[in-house]
């Protein structure tokens, strides 16, 4: 986890946040000495708001939003933000109110401390308020992303405090946070943040399936890892003795939450998980690649048509990389090996939005494919670590850029699901999926009833009902938005046309 470990002492306030302060004063150590003495008030109000409060653990409360802003704080948000997730918890949980932050900190504290305020009772009460609750923290997000950031931050260090949570409210943490943070995290391209969000509450969401994945012998943590160093140490001497360049060689076992989806989404076997341990080779250049891979099949035992060439034919979301099968002939362990470059590798680890930082301007072509203006915040998180931008020009290009032209919309079932901005029903309806799209004859927004080709607004529920007598007309290309609507059209009314014009020869 990424959560210092420290006993931090429970007897005396002073004490405790003396130690945060120390964890705390060199995460933010990219901000400058301005920036950090208007964090260090932040944190000094916090302590005195908190005061002796403590958690159900014993711990003092002051311990759980400097753990919040550590979050941030690695990927070096601004001033701003790590303020106020300091005081996130301030005016919902102390006597100090809003208006009196607002005499010691700039508007703009204020307002992310007030925009994370009105959301924090984000509940499961019945559909129809968790709906509502949804919408509500939607409308934050497209005010201002720094809210989400803090709220996501805030929600993973209580599922790392859940063990101390009374067990059905702990249920419901967990699973909203599987079913409703975690996806957030993702669309935002944070796909570390979703993952460790989805590895804690794991255990609470789903304890049943836990418990037999944790029994599972194949799936024991600690002799997988014994697994790949020994695996990583035999492929370096590998590389090294053939004089083949690479950067890296790293492995990872795969974590438990993501077995289960896998098994429940593909409706895989553990048995039939080859995954389980992966070697990554990083290397430079896409000839590397391949030699790397024939190398490897000379040395490892190549697994029968298990090889997965993603360079040739990247997956839908532009992930490239080689991916084979092989079997360790010592060892008997069957695992896979992801080869790819370091430009490959930078965007399986963060996403579209690497993509499009590594790509502009030298690779247009992929760029035009890909478009993830929803994402280039994230590439300018990166980049931010390797330039010298200022908060401020950083802060200005993310908000100008991040939700100007895409929408959410849920599901009724409170499915999240993102579109360009000015999208219809229609677009709504082949989102979900083709034929949903192909049969769609009404619409609800928000329960009212809506034509096909009214327009959506960020955060509406909608709802579509189907016939399947119906079928796409032309006049529908101009009820879309969305390119893959608009081609899922076309392709219909082409072969249309050509089933026509076949009858029309046979006759
Ligand atoms: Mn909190």
């Amino acid at each position: 986890m990424i959560y210092p470990e420290v006993d931090f002492d429970k007897t005396s306030l002073e004490k405790c946040s003396q130690q945060l302060w120390s964890i705390l004063e060199p995460e933010i150590d990219y901000l400058n000495e301005d920036d950090k003495k208007v964090v260090e008030l932040a944190f000094t109000e916090m302590v005195m708001a908190h005061g002796e409060i403590r958690r159900k653990s014993g711990d003092f409360y002051i311990i759980h939003p400097v753990m919040a802003t550590i979050t941030l704080a690695r990927i070096r948000l601004d001033r701003d933000t790590i303020a106020a997730c300091l005081l996130h918890d301030v005016p919902e949980d102390t006597e100090v109110t809003l208006k009196d932050l607002s005499k010691e900190f700039s508007p703009e504290i204020v307002f992310l401390v007030e925009g994370v305020t009105k959301f924090s009772t984000l509940k499961y009460q019945g559909q129809e308020r968790y709906v509502e609750n949804l919408r509500k923290m939607f409308v934050s997000m497209s005010k201002d992303i720094r809210i989400v950031f803090i709220k996501l931050a805030d929600r993973l260090h209580n599922l790392s405090t859940l063990e101390h949570v009374r067990e059905d409210k702990r249920h419901r943490i967990a699973l909203e946070s599987i079913e409703v943070y975690a996806p957030i995290a993702e669309r935002l391209g944070m796909s570390k943040l979703r993952s460790w969000m989805e590895e804690a509450a794991f255990p609470y969401a789903y304890p049943q399936e836990y418990e037999i994945l944790m029994k599972n012998e194949s799936l024991n943590v600690k002799k997988r890892e014994e697994d790949v160093n020994y695996l990583i140490q035999k492929t370096k001497n590998i590389l090294d003795e053939a004089k083949i360049e690479y950067n890296q060689v790293v492995g990872r076992s795969k974590q438990l939450y993501s077995i289960y989806k896998k098994m429940r989404s593909k409706n895989k076997k553990i048995e039939n998980m080859y995954d389980l341990v992966a070697l990554r080779i990083i290397t430079n250049g896409i000839d590397n690649c391949y030699n790397i891979l024939s190398l490897i099949h000379e040395k490892f035992e190549p697994i029968d048509g298990r090889i997965k060439d993603y360079v040739n034919m990247p997956k839908a979301n532009g992930y490239k990389s080689i991916h084979t099968t092989v079997r360790d002939i010592e060892t008997g362990i069957v695992f896979e090996f992801q080869i790819r470059t370091n430009r490959m590798h930078q965007f399986a680890e963060y996403g579209i939005a690497t993509h499009w930082a590594y790509k502009e301007g030298s690779d247009k072509k992929e760029v035009n494919k890909i478009k993830p203006r929803n994402f280039q915040w994230i590439s300018e998180l990166i980049e931010l670590g390797e330039q010298k931008l200022t908060q401020e020009d950083y802060l200005k290009k993310v908000k100008l850029n991040l939700y100007k032209d895409r929408i959410f919309i849920l599901t009724p079932t409170g499915d999240v699901l993102d579109l360009v901005a000015g999208a219809t029903c229609l677009d709504f309806a082949f989102k979900i999926h083709n034929d949903v799209g192909k049969t769609a004859i009404m619409a609800k927004i928000n329960g009212n009833k809506a034509k096909l080709s009214d327009k959506l607004q960020n955060g509406d529920m909608v709802e579509i009902t189907t016939n399947k007598k119906q079928t796409p007309t032309y006049q529908w290309l101009e009820w879309v938005k969305s390119k893959m609507a608009r081609s899922e059209i076309k392709a219909y009314l082409r072969k249309l046309r050509q089933q026509e014009s076949d009858d029309s020869n046979t006759k």
